[in-house]
């Protein structure tokens, strides 16, 4: 397998809105708008292709980017997963658009996990747990649940908006009582096992994206600014 060059590939990014739409591109022209620099783009929040010199895009602070590759028939795709995505099942649908647009079979799949926000450092709120509770049964897996004591209120809530400065400020406190910590990973693994990927096929980054903020960007960590980290996957020009 060549190592894939960017050079003379075309780049498609996504219009991202947390949904479980997937867009197929094997063909260009396709209607989708241009960027200044020439980029396409698609509304959607997973790309799918088997277009050789089409690079797609998914763009990140915080959220998983997921990329899969099915080298046998030689479908590419790009994922973005945030808790939304997540709940609406995006990857599992992506392997099942995979398979029935292109014949993949899930077990010739490859998946990649980038940085992302992790269960370290995703707090969540308990509107969250009652989506995925409403969705997968098996549900408790991907969440951890602690009880606030009045220190950790003010220790915790610092350390999630910013974790460069570990110092309690007034004004932020978390009310005290239950806190969920939400696995995206987990999740998402979760989701490509049940679609037939196996495990072993499935690498996923160490990095949590809010504890790394001298390296990655973080919604979360940056109070919303900041940049967006971008998984790029494609299939080389023959
Ligand atoms: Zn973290």
């Amino acid at each position: 397998m060549r190592r894939l060059s960017a050079k003379g590939m075309q780049l498609v990014t996504l219009r991202q809105r947390h949904t479980d739409m997937i867009q197929v591109i094997d063909s260009l022209p396709h209607a989708g708008e241009r960027e200044p620099d020439g980029a396409l783009k698609l509304p959607g929040d997973a790309v799918v292709s088997t277009r050789p010199g089409l690079l797609l895009a998914v763009q990140v602070a915080d959220c998983l980017p997921l990329l899969l590759v099915d080298s046998k028939r030689r479908v590419v795709a790009a994922v973005h997963a945030g808790w939304r995505g997540t709940a609406k099942r995006i990857a599992e649908k992506t392997v099942g658009r995979m398979r029935q647009e292109f014949g993949t079979n899930p077990k010739d799949v490859r998946a990649a996990f980038g940085p992302s926000i992790r269960r370290c450092c995703y707090e969540v709120g308990r509107e969250v747990v009652e989506a995925y509770q409403g969705t997968f049964s098996y549900y408790d897996e991907f969440f951890s649940r602690t009880e606030a004591s009045p220190s950790e209120v003010h220790w915790q809530q610092p350390l999630l908006t910013d974790n460069r400065e570990l110092r309690p400020r007034p004004g932020v406190t978390a009310p005290p009582g239950e806190k969920f910590h939400l696995d995206l990973v987990a999740a998402n693994r979760r989701q490509l096992q049940a679609a037939g990927v196996p495990a072993r096929n499935i690498w996923t980054s160490p990095l949590c994206t809010a504890c790394h903020t001298d390296l990655l960007f973080s919604h979360r960590a940056e109070h919303g600014r900041t940049g967006r980290l971008m998984g790029l996957v494609g299939i080389n020009q023959p």
